[in-house]
């Protein structure tokens, strides 16, 4: 018997629910109570000195180190009186996840006394040894090493780790010459950027708005195995995904797991991972089962995108710990099943005014509605010009699993808009020129009087589209599970603030030359519907039609990473994120280099994992089970049943021609990786993996293993199934 496998299974049969008590039933008793936020620093500042922070938080105005070590000293004595014994700087390198590196807030004085101390400057500025991140190239030489900065905007949390707590300092990574390292810094930039640009904008409309700010609320969908199950395989435990395995005869086909209800011994994972996070400010509304068998989903209110993604980055990591204390193990992968719903990070984003107002939502005045209209044919426009820009965002290994495959949006970006703004889109399309006299009704004659009200309730809800807009707000829909959300937020509000720079210029122009401002903004508006209306779609975005539509009218499907990521270095794309200072053509080279890297390891890891899995867990398992058949037909013609062995034979011969298959492709896969990792350029080194060694080998080597997995005895395969892994609980 395959013991690992079997006393997995034993254990999970054994596993009882863990008792989950929440300190309150009220959330609001305990929600923050981790957080170093805004009620904490007005209780434990002066108020000169929190109105300074409040200044660098909502201004971005530089802190003197004068209120750096008041807030510091506030910090300590609040960490401290938690329980807390060191504190961190708290990053988001280039690797995608976060890292942290802890120090004592216990000193030795130069006379010897111990103490606990930080300062402000520890709190402002740390150096990590950071060598081992990925840089790009950006950090060679000694000049160029990294610190972390204190990132004020996003509140510092503390996290138990052990018996004793941490304070987490969320903090940007950046080289001394300025590049940035890691994934926060140039979000803050792009955050800046798309404020000033649609303040202005918002300035036509309403002279009180002078500040916008990007919401985002991202949707985290997720599978939970039993630990015991996920650590008896390796690809699990080393890929989080599942490299070989059958389909179970029973999968998501009768729909009946999503929106199920919940497992008790998840429901209780979910309710203290809930505790966990309104601990530490996470705002969870949200949770349910998803399509596929032992697939969820949480989200939270929406929020600031800063602080949002900080959150989503935390709350990934607090699954984590969380699922251990229920025994089982999250699967961030985006398909982590072949044949399964694959899973995604949908980033709902809008931008949202200091008056309260989210441009984004219709609204039943004329004025506003010209606003809405203005914001929402803005953002189309943008995301028809950098289409190539946002698929680069959401590129990565894992990704080109989902995108394209049958219950995941494809590789081309389009939008859905619904059929209401369709209607709308179209009638302002096909309005000549406007000219407005004296006594006219201008929105009337505008054709914008009449967006109806009830568009929120009404929209269509379209969940084959990569970016859909649902009624007051675009979500974001092909972003992958595992991404680190700053990486598409970033691109889209740059994109976006370019374009909105672009519309005031084309505006004013307008109005210098004499027009009137309303007119001058349809009739521009109405230039933007013509030039991007390519990028709309409402239809079935999974069918083959569509693939077809989308070539002839031009839009780029790029289905795997290294290609989606040429437009990185463009030309057009350095100039547009020079323009908007938000990234040097050294970054974005950099970046560039360093998620090609990415996937080459990924693949890379994914290959070994294959072939030691077929070697030595696989080959030998078919080998034994053949072994057993031939005592068998040895047996049967001992006793003269010389006839029924011809069946016996047969089955011994196929399983040894997978078996021989298995070896030979798992041999050639492995002198084709010799090759490819000897290539010097990195994008054709990324190429050639994911041509010469995935496309080439993953599935055929999974074809006869899985082939096996049919014929070999259920009593010796040593993985746990499909079936096991999915349905018990
Ligand atoms: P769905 O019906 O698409 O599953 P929900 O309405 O539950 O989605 O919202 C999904 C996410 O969108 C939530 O995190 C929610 O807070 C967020 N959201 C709602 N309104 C906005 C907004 N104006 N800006 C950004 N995110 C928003
Ligand atoms: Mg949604």
């Amino acid at each position: 018997m395959s013991t690992l496998r079997f006393k997995a299974l034993e254990l999970v049969e054994k596993r009882g629910i863990r008792k989950v008590t929440p300190p309150s039933s009220k959330v609001s008793d305990y929600f923050g109570e981790n957080t170093f936020d805004q009620r904490v620093m007005r209780q434990m500042l002066s108020s000169d000195i929190f109105e300074n922070l409040q200044n660098a938080i909502k201004k971005g105005t530089p802190i003197n180190e004068y209120d750096a070590d008041a807030a510091a000293s506030a910090m300590k004595t609040w960490a401290i009186s938690k329980g807390a014994t060191h504190y961190t700087h708290w990053f988001q390198p280039l690797t995608g996840t976060t890292a942290e590196k802890h120090d004592a807030f216990f000193k030795l004085s130069d006379d010897g006394t111990p103490m606990e101390q930080f300062k402000g400057s520890a709190l402002i500025r740390q150096e990590p040894d950071a060598s081992s991140f990925p840089s790009g190239g950006l950090r060679q030489t000694f000049e160029a090493r990294g610190y972390t900065a204190w990132d004020p905007t996003s509140p510092a949390f503390l996290i138990q780790s052990g018996s004793s707590k941490t304070l987490c300092i969320p903090t940007i990574f950046v080289s001394y010459t300025g590049e940035a390292l890691d994934n926060k810094a140039p979000l803050l930039k792009a955050l800046e950027r798309v404020d000033i640009a649609a303040t202005e904008i918002c300035q036509y409309f309403d002279k009180n708005v002078t500040k916008v700010t990007a919401s985002l609320g991202c949707e985290q969908e997720f599978f939970l195995i039993d630990r015991a199950l996920a650590d008896a395989r390796p690809d699990l435990l080393l890929s989080g995904r599942a490299l070989f395995g059958r389909k179970p005869p029973k999968g998501q086909q009768l729909d009946d797991h999503y929106f199920g209800s919940i497992p008790p011994r998840v429901k209780n994972f979910l309710e203290e991972l809930e505790v966990e996070s309104y601990r530490l400010g996470i705002p969870i509304v949200t949770r349910h089962n998803e399509v596929a068998p032992s697939q969820f989903e949480v989200a939270p209110y929406f929020e600031e995108v800063n602080v949002a993604n900080d959150h989503n980055q935390l709350l990934m990591d607090i699954m984590e710990k969380v699922a251990m204390k229920h025994n089982f193990k999250v699967l961030f992968h985006e398909k982590p099943f072949a044949e399964m719903n694959g899973s995604g990070k949908h980033n709902n984003w809008s931008l949202i005014t200091n008056t309260g107002k989210n441009v984004f939502a219709p609204s039943t005045k004329a004025k506003e509605n010209l606003q809405f209209l203005t914001f929402f044919v803005n953002t189309l426009k943008a995301v028809y010009d950098y289409a190539d820009l946002l698929r680069a965002s959401i590129a990565s290994a894992g990704n080109d699993h989902r995108l394209g495959a049958n219950e995941a949006p494809p590789a081309i970006i389009s939008a859905f808009i619904g059929s209401q703004l369709s209607a709308v889109i179209e009638e302002l399309e096909n309005n000549g020129d406007i000219k407005v006299d004296k006594g006219d009704n201008l929105y009337m004659k505008l054709g914008i009087d009449k967006i109806p009200p009830i568009l929120l309730d009404n929209t269509d809800r379209n969940r084959t589209s990569p970016f859909a807009f649902t009624g007051n707000k675009f979500e974001f829909r092909a972003v992958g599970s595992t991404a680190n959300t700053a990486v598409p937020m970033t691109i889209l509000n740059t994109i976006v603030a370019n374009q909105l720079q672009e519309f005031k210029k084309d505006v004013d122009a307008l109005i210098d030359k004499g027009t009137k401002k309303e007119v001058a903004i349809v009739n521009t508006l109405r230039k933007y519907i013509q030039h991007s209306k390519g990028i709309i779609f409402d239809g079935n975005g999974y069918s083959d039609e569509w693939v077809k539509e989308a070539k002839k009218r031009g839009l780029s499907n790029i289905p795997t990473t290294p290609k989606a990521l040429d437009i990185l270095v463009k030309k057009d794309s350095i100039k547009l994120f020079e323009h908007m200072q938000i990234m040097s053509a050294a970054e974005l080279k950099a970046r560039h280099e360093v998620l090609l890297e990415n996937f080459i390891l990924k693949l890379q890891i994914e290959s070994r994992i294959m072939v030691d899995m077929a070697k030595n867990h696989i080959v030998p398992t078919g080998i034994k089970y053949q072994n057993q058949l031939i005592e068998n037909v040895k047996g049967l013609k001992e006793i003269g049943l010389d006839q029924e062995t011809q069946e016996i034979i047969t089955t011994i011969k196929i399983i040894s021609k997978h078996i021989s298959d298995i070896k030979r492709l798992s041999y050639e896969m492995t002198q084709e990786r010799k090759r490819v990792n000897a290539i010097k350029d990195t994008r054709k080194k990324a190429i050639a993996y994911d041509e010469d060694i995935k496309a080439k080998y993953f599935d055929e080597i999974r074809w006869h293993c899985d082939k096996l997995e049919t014929m070999v005895d259920d009593e010796i395969w040593p993985l746990p199934k499909f079936r096991e892994m999915l349905f018990i609980r």
